[in-house]
């Protein structure tokens, strides 16, 4: 069993002074606070926190925001990851949240920031479950597996993640931009076998450290297995998409749990009276939010009256979800009734002020009514919890409307990275704003001397649109004079090339030398 130190390790970061850790880091190579391992890296503990602080609102946002209408399991939770914070091999600055979505699933981000689904939390038997699930989310940060994959770069980069991601449980317009895609790269991370051993291993230790019974990581890797074996898309989806479960992990468990045993180190507590009180509302309200996630789904498809009256079933249990009311207020969008959406979001956020989409949908709302300052006002409130292509666009359309040719190009090229029909909407009216600025990063034009003696350019519209009044500016020195003519195409269709005579006409004896001649794109327009 090597992989599984049972004896206490040394605290290797503790008997280091912060001066020589600096100085190995800067090196590129430090102790792991966990492993004790010297392993290379080159992300300080600054910015593992820094990119943790930074992240943390907006992955939770992505996630369905915080289950708020039962602040106690918040705090139960906290109290559980306290625990094991105080037997764990690193001082970070842990925070726990219960996040309101009913995929089972739990992440940490670097820098100590974890979180709970209620969904996970609803399929757990007792305390000493839930600090197993804590306990591995805590070693993941702890031991800098997030840092490490961002190292190894893992993570897709700037380009390759566009569009790619999609906050939960949202339609195509709910695309997240700019940094805050890390968050959700990092979160949805696989950190690979040895990570998740290591995990496993280490997480147990805290169990044991912190008086739990370690048996418990044993049951949940078994509950696991078995639900993998059903194919439960929602599992799938969830803590299995990053976290695989193998008959592999019960068996070194269950391996490391007889090690302790013997050593006499597993005599801790189950917690199940505690948990089971803990989670009471969760188990009372679950049909409530069944009716929910049946409601986002009928959205999704369009039926919208049905999706209604399951939101009205829900609401009748828990009048006070605020996601209820926010779905309630989606509806009435989508059927373009935005007085009605106003009022149902206002609802939504005197319950909970801290989701975006509350903000988002109010802020189209009041759009869609010619109400621009509120509008702007709201749009800006969302993209602060969560910024996604959606807002973008709608601030972009704003700006554009007073005349803020800046500010909307800004807005529309945050969005354009989107998937669907906002990405789509977005690139074609940053292109509209680009081009008369950009005009030949859209169409190229190439000066040659043609056999007939004449000055053509290879003018092709490299863009993904049809532009128009495109104007070429023709220039040669002759005979020590500059020369030069602007033809103007009426019509170019997307990606259509083709030659363009300038008139412009040279003696057998007298062609301009190479370097004496050119032809620029000085204008275009997109429709
Ligand atoms: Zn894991």
């Amino acid at each position: 069993m090597k992989h599984f130190p049972v004896t206490r390790r040394v605290k290797s970061s503790a008997l280091l002074p912060a001066m020589l850790l600096g100085f190995l880091t800067m090196s590129g190579c430090a102790v792991n606070p966990v492993t004790g391992q010297r392993e290379l890296g080159f992300i300080s503990e600054q910015r593992e926190v820094a990119i943790g602080q930074e992240q943390y609102t907006p992955s939770q946002q992505s996630q369905g925001g915080q289950f708020s209408v039962d602040r106690g399991l918040t705090a139960y939770v906290q109290q559980v990851g306290n625990r094991l914070v105080a037997v764990s091999d690193r001082q970070l600055p842990y925070e726990f949240v219960v996040l309101n979505n009913s995929v089972p699933n739990a992440w940490a981000l670097p820098g100590g920031k974890i979180a709970v689904n209620r969904g996970l939390l609803a399929e757990l038997n007792n305390e000493a479950e839930l600090a197993a699930v804590i306990g591995h989310e805590i070693v993941h940060a702890a031991a800098r597996h997030g840092a490490q994959a961002m190292e190894r770069g893992m993570l897709l980069q700037g380009a390759m993640v566009i569009g790619a991601v999609a906050a939960q449980g949202s339609d195509y317009a709910d695309y997240i931009v700019g940094g805050a895609q890390l968050g959700a790269q990092l979160m949805t991370q696989r950190y690979g076998r040895e990570a998740e051993r290591e995990s496993d291993a280490y997480g147990i230790q805290y169990m044991v450290d912190a008086g739990y019974d370690p048996a418990a990581a044993i049951s949940l890797q078994e509950t696991f297995v078995r639900l993998s074996e059903g194919q439960q898309s929602n599992w799938l989806n969830g803590l299995f998409a990053s976290h695989p479960p193998s008959q592999e992990r019960v068996d070194n468990n269950r391996a490391l749990v007889a090690q302790l045993r013997a050593e006499g180190r597993a005599g801790g507590e189950l917690g199940e009276a505690r948990y089971q009180e803990a989670t009471a509302f969760l188990r009372e309200t679950k049909p409530a939010y069944d009716a929910f996630d049946e409601a986002e789904k009928l959205v999704g498809e369009d039926k919208l009256e049905d999706a209604s009256r399951k939101l009205e079933t829900a609401l009748s249990m828990v009048p006070n979800e605020a996601r209820f009311h926010g779905l309630q207020a989606d509806i009435l969008i989508y059927q373009r009734r935005y007085q009605a959406a106003v009022t149902t979001y206002d609802a939504a956020i005197s319950r909970d002020p801290n989701y975006y989409d509350y903000y988002l949908g109010r802020g189209v709302a009041y759009a869609r009514q010619g109400e621009r300052f509120r509008a702007n006002e709201d749009l800006q409130a969302s993209i602060k919890l969560l910024p996604t292509a959606l807002a973008m666009n709608e601030l972009g359309t704003l700006a554009l409307e007073s005349n803020d040719r800046v500010a909307a190009k800004e807005y529309f090229g945050m969005a354009a990275s989107a998937q669907g029909l906002v990405g789509e909407q977005s690139r074609a009216a940053f292109m509209r704003l680009d081009i008369a600025d950009n005009p030949a990063q859209y169409v190229s034009a190439q000066a040659y001397i043609n056999q007939a003696g004449r000055l053509v350019a290879r003018v092709q519209n490299v863009s993904p649109l049809p532009v128009s009044d495109v104007t070429v500016e023709f220039r040669a020195i002759i005979g020590g004079q500059v020369v030069s003519r602007s033809v103007v195409v009426p019509q170019m269709a997307a990606g259509q090339g083709g030659d363009l005579d300038s008139t412009l006409s040279f003696q057998a004896g007298a062609l301009p030398a190479a370097g004496q001649f050119s032809a620029d794109v000085r204008g275009a327009r997109v429709e």
